[in-house]
């Protein structure tokens, strides 16, 4: 398998080439290194056509069977970390080690949502009758996903679809496709074919397959913008969805943290992956008796944080992933500079590539659009408050909802703190927390249903209920 520069999609099994080609960039250097396929209406239809066709197999395999199947896709994925992470770092800029952890979790995850039992549940059970609960299939599943977390967020869609009996068509986006497309092609001897399918293509092949009357759900990882019109197009023939929408979420300190414990981890769940993470910290609330100390410490490990190319030794933080994204941070950091807000930066940057040095905002107003907008880049408002109850009003004032933190000795306060957020995750003195059997879910315009755990992978079944008499009586 050639892992650098012989990029094909997976359909029915099989290598498929295009007529024409994306091509792919290294946001470290902006250089254009690779090409993927670009896919056409015939190529995504023949792939749902595949995935349609190996339904009814796939299904009667059984749990047991797919199980199997994708443990050997999980040790497949395992046995290829290096190559993928490489290529991971090359195409999402991500440093190399960050790279390795993403394609070993991702290979972990596989085989732990695979290691899960969602058998039929009995509701009922009399003298006179049995109801059963059965989780069937949905069909058909088209899985979109975008670039900050190309290979994991693929996963959380792909491990619990297909053990639920699914098939599915999956759709990276066209800034990463290439780990993607190395996940189907490892995958052809592994499934059956049909079972997955990789398409890669620019951004008509999106619409496209929310517009396919084959697809049964589609499973989206997007900005909330894209998330709509993906509702839009779903509902034409009343898809089933799932969406994992934008976030801008917010963290609470409160005064009696140790300020030199609680900085380097701050720090992280804000600007881990260049600060392209949904669930990112992108609003500190910091209260006003530690507010210095947390700045200027916070200040301090920007100041030593190595940024540059990814597969440079001891990097980091890496670009940011592509053009568009890279001029939107900009703009948002030019506007604050502009209104006069003080800007305290980190490291020095390098040139070339989409390099963004971080930038914390010292206390700008609420109504700043660096607050009020999900930045999705290296730069992150600190805000003061001298009353929890403002600041939980203030992070709660936000049309998102996807997580949130609280750091505080007093755990019994901070839950209740959590408790008054409106969020669908909150972490109390730790972030970025995920795991395959604990549910994870956006409030309000961050997201529609759930992933991971048990509720997630029945997100992926149709509910079946069965009522069976105890004598036969007809
Ligand atoms: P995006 O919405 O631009 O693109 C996401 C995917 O949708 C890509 O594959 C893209 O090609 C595809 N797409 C674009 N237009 C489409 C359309 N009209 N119909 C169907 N598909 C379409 O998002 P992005 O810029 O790739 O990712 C960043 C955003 O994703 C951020 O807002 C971030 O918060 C969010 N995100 C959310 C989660 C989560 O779990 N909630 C995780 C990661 C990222």
């Amino acid at each position: 398998m050639d892992f650098f520069s012989d990029f094909s999609m997976t359909i029915d099994g099989v290598a498929v080439r295009a007529a024409q080609t994306v091509p792919v960039r290294n946001p470290a250097t902006g250089t254009d290194f690779a090409s993927a396929p670009r896919a056409g209406e015939d190529n995504l239809n023949a792939a749902v056509a595949a995935a349609q066709r190996a339904l009814p197999a796939w299904k009667t395999l059984g749990v047991e069977g797919r199980r199997q199947r994708l443990m050997a896709f999980a040790d497949a994925i395992r046995d290829h970390v290096e190559e993928l992470s490489s290529l991971f770092t090359r195409e999402q800029g991500r440093p190399l080690a960050f790279a390795r952890s993403e394609i070993q979790l991702s290979a972990a995850w596989l085989a732990g949502v695979a290691g899960q039992d969602f058998g039929p549940e009995i509701v009922e059970e009399t003298a006179e009758r049995r109801v059963e609960l059965h989780h069937e299939p949905i069909g058909v599943v088209g899985a979109i996903v975008p670039w900050n977390f190309p290979v994991l967020l693929a996963m959380w869609k792909i491990a619990p679809a297909l053990l639920a009996g699914n098939t599915m068509v999956l759709k990276p986006s066209p800034f990463t496709p290439l780990c993607a497309l190395k996940l189907g092609e490892l995958s052809r001897d592994l499934l059956p074919p049909g079972v997955f399918n990789v398409v890669s293509g620019d951004d008509a092949l999106g619409p496209m397959m929310t517009a396919h009357p084959g697809i049964q759900k589609i499973s989206f990882t997007g900005s909330t913008e894209t998330g709509k019109k993906v509702m839009a197009a779903a509902a034409r023939d009343l898809k089933r969805l799932t969406l994992e929408l934008g976030g801008n979420d917010a963290a609470i300190v409160m005064p009696d943290v140790d300020v030199d414990a609680v900085a380097q981890q701050i720090f992280n769940g804000a600007f881990f992956n260049s600060a392209q993470i949904c669930i990112a910290t992108k609003r500190l609330y910091i209260h006003e008796d530690i507010y210095d100390a947390l700045r200027d410490r916070l200040h301090a490990i920007a100041r030593a944080a190595p940024i540059g190319d990814g597969a440079q030794q001891g990097v980091m933080f890496g670009p940011v992933q592509n053009e568009p994204q890279y001029r939107k941070v900009l703009a948002l950091i030019d506007e604050a500079r502009n209104a006069g807000l003080t800007l305290l930066q980190g490291a020095e940057a390098p040139q070339g590539g989409y390099f963004i040095p971080i930038i914390l905002v010292d206390n700008p107003p609420e109504t700043a659009r660096v607050v009020e907008e999900e930045a999705f880049g290296p730069v992150l408002p600190l805000l003061k408050f001298s009353d929890v109850e403002d600041a939980i009003a203030r992070a709660n004032d936000s049309p998102y909802g996807l997580a949130g933190a609280v750091w505080s000795k007093d755990v019994q306060r901070a839950v209740e703190i959590a408790g008054r957020l409106e969020t669908g995750t909150v972490w109390i003195n730790q972030n970025l927390q995920t795991a395959p059997h604990i549910p994870f879910a956006g409030a309000k315009q961050s997201g529609f249903g759930v992933e991971n755990g048990r509720a997630g992978l029945l997100e992926f079944t149709q509910s079946k209920t069965i009522f069976i008499p105890k004598t036969a009586n007809c």
